[in-house]
């Protein structure tokens, strides 16, 4: 996103931090009122002089409260004064390092999984003009740049724990002895198993077809919709091998220890975030079969 639309002082002023690893970044979106309907956000930046003055509430934003900086989308025309609801939002680079006092209350949201999230409380945060990415009023479009990505990205992730999932449960079934033999000898247990792994391979050769569009660039509409596939499919596979592993662990799957309850509540966020599996079918329904929109 920045790479692609970023203009000369944020490339100067951030790129080298952000480019090296060195500094923790994070988007803020999601509003109580807007979930998945992301146009509906009510956060409002005010143009005062050469700089933003923002109001708004966002809610669950992972890892702000340890991020140097916050992509913040926010509207720039309300949602009714525009002709397409796509139109009026604005994204901004908040240096978190710089806000003023009070400007951003920071509430932790306990979840069931490791994220740590929070709601935020905005009220008189400044932005300097100079910190807009790209077009005032254009940020929706470039923010598929990044949700794309994004959803690469967590394709990624659920192709490891779907790999996890069927490594750690196969060594305990040659291991894990139940009326004299190991339990990965039982057709029971092995069909499982071997179905998971078989679909996996169906999924990572999929998702690598996907990373070549988006190498490639040009084609968005192809990089949009292996994105979305991506994700919804990998995500199902690992769901599904986390529930074969903790049939496989039978009651020590719910032991701490074991780990594999703790990678299935990780992998079940991803059902939901960072946008939920009926989400991406309604893209493909209205995307890709053309079948008529349902909102
Ligand atoms: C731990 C965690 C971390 C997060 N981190 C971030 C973050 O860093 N930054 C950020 O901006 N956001 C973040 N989010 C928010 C996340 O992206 C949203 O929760 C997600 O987009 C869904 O929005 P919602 O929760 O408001 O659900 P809603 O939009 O209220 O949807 C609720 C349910 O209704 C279904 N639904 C809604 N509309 C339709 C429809 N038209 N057709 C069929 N089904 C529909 C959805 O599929 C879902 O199952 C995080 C969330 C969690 C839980």
């Amino acid at each position: 996103l920045l790479v692609r639309h970023a203009g000369k002082v944020i490339r100067e002023k951030y790129f080298r931090e952000i480019a090296n690893g060195a500094k923790v970044l994070s988007l803020a979106l999601t509003e109580p009122e807007s979930g998945s309907d992301s146009t509906k956000i009510r956060t409002f930046a005010e143009k005062k002089g050469n700089k933003y003055v923002v109001k708004g509430h966002k809610i669950f934003i992972s890892r702000v409260k340890y991020s140097d900086f916050m992509i913040l989308v926010a509207r720039t025309k309300p949602y009714e004064k525009v002709e397409r609801k796509t139109e009026g939002i604005t994204l901004f680079v908040v240096d978190l390092r710089e806000v003023k006092e009070g400007s951003i209350e920071m509430r932790e949201i306990r979840t069931m999984s490791n994220t740590a999230a929070y709601e935020l409380f905005i009220d008189g945060l400044e932005i300097p003009e100079e910190n807009v990415i790209g077009e005032v009023d254009k940020g929706f479009y470039y923010l598929l740049d990044l949700l794309n990505a994004e959803r690469f990205m967590i394709a990624a992730e659920m192709i490891g724990n779907a790999e996890w999932f069927i490594n750690k449960a196969s060594e305990y079934a040659k291991n894990r002895v139940v009326f004299d033999k190991p339990i990965g000898s039982y057709q029971g247990v092995q069909f499982p198993l071997a179905k998971v792994y078989a679909e996996l391979e169906a999924v990572k050769a999929y998702f690598n077809e996907g990373l070549k569009y988006l190498e490639e660039g040009s084609d968005v509409k192809g990089i949009g919709n292996y994105a979305n596939i991506s994700k919804y499919l990998a995500t199902e596979i690992a769901w599904e091998a986390g529930n074969v592993a903790m049939d496989i662990y039978g009651g020590y799957g719910y032991a701490v220890d074991s780990n594999v309850e703790r990678k299935l509540r990780e992998t079940r966020l991803y059902k939901v975030a960072p946008v939920s599996q009926n989400l991406v079918l309604a893209y493909v329904a209205h995307h890709i079969l053309n079948l008529p929109r349902s909102y």
